[in-house]
């Protein structure tokens, strides 16, 4: 997977690519993480990228040229249209169905980040292929959403994490969330690990963090928990649900 992130401040998302456990499966070849300086597109001496809205108003628009040609020059190199993404708090929100879906569909994607007002319409119309919202507020750029992105579909890259185990048992994978953890010690500030993690029965721990998990779910997300009951269930879905009524979310 390789991913091209359009923006003002490629040392900033660089910086954070390279780190941790992207900055890893970079060196290891699993993935690649390119940033490119919209203003080194620019025309104009001042590289300015951005100038006022038509029809009045506060704040600059970044203009369609320089994103444009930015664009154009990645697309040039990929020999190729990659599927372009404008990260934007107007677009769709975006959720792990959205991280499998660019990881299974796409060997390269471009994210865009916009800044001030954001950008002009007719670069989004052109070179634009879906927006993505990471929530509803408003950020003062696309920098931290398109890291959100980049970050939850490279994991998902074979070989970047340890295992498919890592992701696959994880909140939002199967539209739950995941129930508690615990590591060492056993007492930490009066507070015991539950028995049960500690009885070394496989079954009955899985069983358990399912319960945890349903039940967290519940009473967390109530939207997440109608879709849940709305699937339909295998026997031991079906049989842990009927253990479910009256647990209490831990
Ligand atoms: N005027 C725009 C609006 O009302 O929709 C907001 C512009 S925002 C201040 C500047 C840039 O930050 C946007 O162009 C977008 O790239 C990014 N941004 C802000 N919030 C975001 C969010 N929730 N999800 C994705 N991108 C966001």
């Amino acid at each position: 997977m390789r991913i091209d992130i359009m923006t003002l401040f490629p040392e900033t998302v660089g910086d954070m690519v390279w780190d941790s456990i992207l900055g890893r499966a970079q060196e290891r070849g699993y993935i690649r993480v390119e940033c490119h300086q919209i203003r080194d597109y620019t025309v104009n001496k001042q590289k300015q990228v951005d100038d006022y809205p038509y029809g009045g108003g506060g704040g600059m628009i970044m203009q369609a040229d320089p994103l444009y040609r930015c664009w154009a020059h990645i697309c040039e190199e990929a020999g190729c249209r990659v599927h372009t993404i404008y990260m934007s708090p107007a677009g769709k929100i975006f959720t792990q169905e959205d991280a499998k879906r660019l990881k299974n569909d796409y060997d390269r994607l471009i994210l865009v980040c916009g800044h001030y007002e954001g950008v002009d319409e007719r670069f989004i119309e052109e070179c634009v292929d879906e927006e993505l919202s990471i929530g509803d507020f408003v950020l003062t750029g696309g920098e931290i959403p398109a890291l959100a992105v980049a970050d939850a579909v490279c994991r998902l890259v074979p070989g970047v994490l340890a295992s498919e185990e890592s992701f696959t048992n994880e909140s939002h994978w199967d539209g739950l969330l995941e129930g508690p953890q615990y590591s060492r010690p056993e007492l930490w500030h009066d507070r015991k690990v539950p028995e049960i993690l500690r009885s070394g029965n496989h079954a009955a721990i899985a069983e358990w963090r399912t319960l945890q998990s349903y039940s967290r779910t519940r009473a967390r997300r109530p939207d997440l928990w109608e879709a849940f009951l709305a699937r339909e269930h295998d026997k031991n879905e079906a049989k842990l649900l009927r253990k479910l009524d009256g647990q209490p979310e831990k």
